[in-house]
């Protein structure tokens, strides 16, 4: 479903990624390891459309998403980022953080496909001008009582209901990075990219984050998880993927990367964080 095709990244004289080439399927779960500094975050941001790469090809669902000319509010509806600083909007509540985005974007899902049928032709224009003021606020309240349904039932799947209310200042990390995973799908997403979801939290609030990552693992949706978290990766992931200095140096199986690594970096990397 993803396919990234010698994909390259330079920062003026830098080359941070030197032509990355890996299939991503449906419901696919996969975990980037490697060194720091050796363009895991990178990687994971041009999938999200949040760098432009320099070269190479991001086809997904048949559509090169790399292309700047790519309308990069739909390809972020369908590809979810988890990030290590949580990035909450600290000035809005729980909720408005879970329902911001799909409210934002139904609404104006909705003015585009009224508009289109403004301008067909032979339409009354006075007519459907007046209704579409009425139609909009109604449909707006719908979209909002919607959304808050199911932000509400997301949030009872993490037992945060209680925190609706709440800014995220007042939550703890482990909170705030659960709530901001189940803002990702609130999207709906085909695919959500963790860049180290786990490292910014005190060690006593990791596991309820991986757990809920291990609960999503069961969904068919692609996840593509950057991490520390060997046993994490060994337990979840179908792939693995090794990078370092840019590149993927190994890639394959937990069993086959994690017992029999071949190249010697793999190795030494290991010898440094198992
Ligand atoms: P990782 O996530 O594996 O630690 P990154 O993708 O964050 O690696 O970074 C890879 C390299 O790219 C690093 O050398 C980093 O300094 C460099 N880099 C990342 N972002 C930028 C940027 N915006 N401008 C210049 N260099 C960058
Ligand atoms: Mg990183």
């Amino acid at each position: 479903m993803i396919e990234v095709i010698n994909l390259t990244k330079s920062y003026k004289k830098l080359d941070v990624l030197n032509g990355i080439s890996v299939k991503i399927n449906d419901g696919e779960k996969v975990a980037v390891i490697g060194p720091s500094g050796s363009g895991k975050s990178t990687f994971l941001r041009c999938l999200n459309c949040l760098e432009d790469p320099t070269s190479g090809q991001i086809i997904f669902d048949g559509v090169d998403i790399a292309d700047m000319k790519v309308n990069i509010n739909i390809v972020r509806q369908k590809i979810g980022m988890v990030f290590q600083q949580f990035n909450l909007f600290n000035n809005k509540t729980v909720l408005e953080n879970i329902m911001l985005a799909p409210v934002t974007i139904k609404v104006r899902q909705y003015r585009k496909n009224k508009l289109f049928n403004f301008f067909l032709p032979f339409t009354n224009i006075f007519r459907k001008n007046k209704l579409n003021k009425i139609e909009l606020e109604q449909t707006k309240k719908e979209i909002i009582a919607a959304e808050k349904k199911n932000a509400f039932d997301l949030l009872s799947r993490i037992d945060l209901v209680d925190k609706a209310n709440a800014y995220p200042a007042t939550l703890s990390g482990g909170q705030k990075q659960r709530i901001a995973i189940v803002r990702t799908l609130a999207m709906n997403p085909k695919v959500i990219l963790f860049d180290e979801p786990t490292s910014a939290l005190d060690p006593e609030m990791v596991k309820e984050v991986l757990d809920l990552m291990k609960r999503i693992a069961r969904r068919n949706i692609s996840m593509i998880i950057v991490t520390h978290e060997m046993g994490f990766a060994k337990e979840v992931a179908d792939k693995i993927i090794f990078m370092d200095e840019g590149k993927i140096l190994e890639m394959g199986t937990p069993e086959e990367v994690f017992d029999n690594p071949k190249e010697a970096r793999t190795k030494e990397f290991f010898s440094k964080v198992l």
